[in-house]
C-alpha cells in the first residue's frame, strides 16, 4: 500500500515493542548482539542495529529508494558517497555555489587521492555537460542550493548522467524529502544533512544516504571501513524527528512564502531569492520538480544599511550557524558560511557582503515581521540603536 508522507514520518519502520506494547520503537543501545547464524552480526559501525535499521527503512520509503543508511553527520554521508564512486584516476563535476563543507572536502581532500574535479560555470544543463572528460564517473548537484536557492533541472542532470554513464548525486538537505524526491526524476544517489530538516529541532548531526539496494551495498563496503555511524541514541531521537517532519517542513514552506512576499514588498530590502517568487529565475522549474518551495530563504538589505547591526538588532529571530530548526535563524554567508572560500569566489558565485540567508521557522509570521520591521527601524537611525 502506498503510504502519504505524514504516515510514512509517523509509522514506517517502526519497531514493534512486543514485550510491553510500548507506542513507540525501543531503543537497543547494544554494541554487541549474539550470533542469530553466521550471515547476520549486528554492530553499530556495521550500521545495522535495530534501530538504525528502522530508521533507514523510514528514510529510504521517504525517498522513494530501495534503501538507505544513516550516518554521523551530513560531511559524513556526503564523503562517504563521493568516496564510494570515485577513485584515483577518476574525475567528477560538481556543480558551483555547493554547501560549503562539501566545496572544501573536494578542494582540500581530493588532490591527496588523485581523484579530479571540476566546478561548473553555471547551472544550465550544458554547463555541466561541457565539463564531463574520458575519466568523468560522477555528477554531484544540489537544488536548491545554498545560499541564493538556484534550482537544478533533475531530469535534465540524470539524462545527461545516464548518456555518459556517469552516477548522479543530489545533497538534497535544502528541500527535504517532504518538497522533493529526485529519484522520481532519475537521479540515482540522494544525500541529506539529517542536522537540518530530518532532525528539525537544532539538536541532532546526523546524515543520510538513499539509492538502489546495489548502490548502497557499494556504499556501505566503505563506510564500514571509514566507521562514520550514528550513535544508537541519536538514531532513536531522529526518528522522533521525522515523525513530525511531515507538518513542521509544510509549516514553514508557508512561513518562507510569506516572508519571502513581505520582503520583497519592502523598500528596505534589494533583492529576495525564493524559488517559490514568480519572479525567481528557477520558479517554474522548482514549481516541475518539487511539491513545496522550502523554508530556506536570502535577501539583499540596501547597501546603505548595516547588515550585521540589523541581525544583532533582531530580538526573536536568532544570527545563528545551523539551519532548519523550527526557529527562525538568520546569517550572513559572507561571514560565515562562505567566509572560507574567499572574496573572489564569493564575488564569482554572487554573494555579497550584505546578502543575509533566512531560514524561517514555525513562528507566526506576523510575529517574524514585527521583529524585522523593528530591526530595520534601528538599522534606519543607527544613532539610537539599542542592541539587546
Ligand atoms: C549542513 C549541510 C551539510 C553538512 O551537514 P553536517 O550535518 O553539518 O555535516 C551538507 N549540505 C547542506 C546543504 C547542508 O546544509
Amino acid at each position: 500500500m502506498k503510504k502519504g508522507i505524514n504516515t510514512i514520518c509517523t509509522h514506517e519502520g517502526d519497531i514493534k515493542d512486543e514485550q510491553f506494547k510500548g507506542a513507540v520503537s525501543p531503543l537497543y543501545m547494544s554494541t554487541s548482539y549474539a550470533f542469530e547464524d553466521v550471515e547476520v552480526k549486528r554492530y553499530p559501525r556495521y550500521f545495522n542495529t535495530p534501530n538504525q535499521v528502522a530508521l533507514s527503512q523510514k528514510i529510504a520509503a521517504l525517498e522513494h529508494a530501495g534503501a538507505a543508511m544513516i550516518f554521523g553527520s551530513g560531511m559524513a554521508a556526503i564523503s562517504t558517497a563521493l568516496l564510494a564512486f570515485l577513485r584515483a584516476g577518476d574525475h567528477i563535476v560538481l556543480q558551483k555555489s555547493l554547501y560549503g563543507g562539501t566545496y572544501n572536502f573536494v578542494n582540500e581532500e581530493f588532490s591527496k587521492y588523485g581523484i579530479e574535479y571540476s566546478f561548473t560555470e553555471g547551472l544550465e544543463p550544458e554547463d555541466f555537460e561541457t565539463k564531463i572528460k574520458g575519466n568523468t564517473k560522477v555528477i554531484f548537484v544540489e537544488t536548491p542550493s545554498n545560499p541564493l536557492l538556484t534550482i537544478t533541472d533533475l531530469s535534465a542532470i540524470s539524462k545527461i548522467a545516464k548518456k555518459h554513464g556517469l552516477v548522479s548525486m543530489i545533497d538534497n538537505t535544502f528541500a527535504s524529502p517532504v518538497n522533493q524526491n529526485p529519484i522520481d526524476f532519475g537521479i540515482d544517489i540522494i544525500i541529506h544533512s539529517a542536522t537540518k530538516y530530518m532532525g528539525g529541532h537544532s539538536d541532532i548531526c546526523a546524515g543520510a544516504v538513499a539509492s538502489t539496494e546495489e548502490n548502497m551495498d557499494r556504499i556501505f563496503q566503505l563506510a564500514k571501513n571509514l566507521g562514520g555511524s550514528l550513535s544508537d541514541y541519536t538514531v532513536w531521537l531522529l526518528e522522533r524527528s521525522i515523525k513530525t517532519m511531515g507538518i513542521r517542513v509544510k509549516a514553514q514552506n508557508n512561513n518562507a512564502q510569506h516572508m519571502a512576499e513581505f520582503l520583497e514588498g519592502h523598500s528596505e530590502i534589494d533583492k529576495v531569492y525564493y524559488p517559490g517568487l514568480p519572479n525567481h529565475p528557477g520558479h517554474e522549474l522548482a514549481k516541475s520538480q518539487m511539491r513545496g518551495f522550502g523554508g530556506m530563504l536570502s535577501f539583499e538589505l540596501n547597501p546603505k544599511y548595516d547588515a550585521s547591526l540589523f541581525q544583532k538588532a533582531l530580538q526573536l529571530i536568532k544570527p545563528s550557524m545551523s539551519l532548519a530548526g523550527v526557529e527562525s535563524t538568520v546569517l550572513s554567508p559572507a561571514q560565515t558560511s562562505h567566509a572560507l572560500i574567499g572574496a573572489e569566489e564569493r564575488k564569482n558565485q554572487g554573494i555579497t557582503d550584505g546578502l543575509i540567508r533566512f531560514s524561517v521557522g514555525i513562528e507566526e509570521p506576523e510575529d517574524l515581521i514585527a521583529d524585522i520591521e523593528h530591526a530595520l527601524a534601528q538599522v534606519r537611525s543607527p544613532s539610537i540603536v539599542n542592541v539587546q
